[in-house]
């Protein structure tokens, strides 16, 4: 008989300033962007849900918390320069000791993502409250299981290529924006034993986190890219020989 499902532990971390600071903003997501996803991912079940924002020591994300998790979402957006080194580097190592990290929006200027891609994550964006079409390209594929062919935002932030990411090993979708940009907004990255999933829409004055086929893509990114195993990629062993050879044991000069 095969196992029950697991459960899988998803932190998600906010910054958690345009709710507090804006009107607008916290009329949309009164519990906080992250309070609107956490309800997504417990509506599905099958989830243990915590949060975590800026402001709490160690912004939330300590590495022994980070340890318990099995997939961290990352929405941040004006205060990227406020994450610690230290905190961004747990992120990056727990990644690639196999914990899946979501990054949503503006998330592609973060420093955990930009550490582990490599690259700056720099692209043309605009606010103009422009309609927004997601281009399914992989109906076959865990994140998309069950989203139409096309998703329509009727207001959103445009962003444009050229996205200065590396090639995505697996790109889900391609939006279009009325004002003529096309964007690669669904990508995956394996780094390491972990995932990286980056998921373009969820400016912070658009309801986009109350969209169904958003909050579907959201959940199923974060089961999909949740660890598979955990394991310390920094070891790197002195490794005894299987069969015979020819000076086992031989000194190794530095
Ligand atoms: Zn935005």
């Amino acid at each position: 008989m095969p196992d029950a499902p697991r459960t899988v532990r998803v932190l998600i971390w906010n910054e958690h300033l345009h709710e507090v600071e804006n009107e607008t903003v916290r009329a949309l997501y009164p519990a906080g962007i992250h309070g609107a996803l956490a309800e997504a991912f417990e509506e599905v079940g099958g989830f243990e849900v915590g949060t975590a924002t800026l402001n709490e020591p160690d912004h939330g994300i300590t590495p022994a918390r980070l340890q318990e998790t099995d997939v961290l979402l990352w929405w941040g957006h004006k205060a990227h320069d406020r994450v610690s080194d230290a905190a961004a580097e747990a992120v990056q190592e727990a990644v690639l000791s196999g914990m899946g990290l979501v990054v949503l929006h503006s998330g592609h200027l973060s420093k955990p993502f930009r550490r582990l891609l490599g690259t700056h994550g720099s692209l043309r964006w605009r606010e103009a409250d422009e309609k927004e079409r997601l281009w399914n390209l992989r109906p076959d594929h865990p994140i998309l299981e069950g989203v139409p062919d096309q998703v329509t935002l009727e207001q959103e932030e445009m962003y444009g290529e050229r996205f200065d990411v590396p090639d995505p090993d697996e790109l889900l979708m391609i939006s279009w924006f009325q004002g003529g940009e096309v964007f690669r907004s669904l990508c995956t990255w394996q780094r390491g034993y972990g995932s990286v999933v980056y998921f373009r829409p969820g400016h912070e004055t658009y309801p986009t986190y109350h969209h169904p086929d958003v909050r579907r893509i959201v959940v199923q990114a974060g089961r999909w890219a949740a660890a598979r195993l955990r394991r310390d990629a920094r070891d790197s062993p002195n490794a005894d020989a299987l069969e015979p050879v020819p000076n086992p044991g031989k000194e190794h000069i530095l």
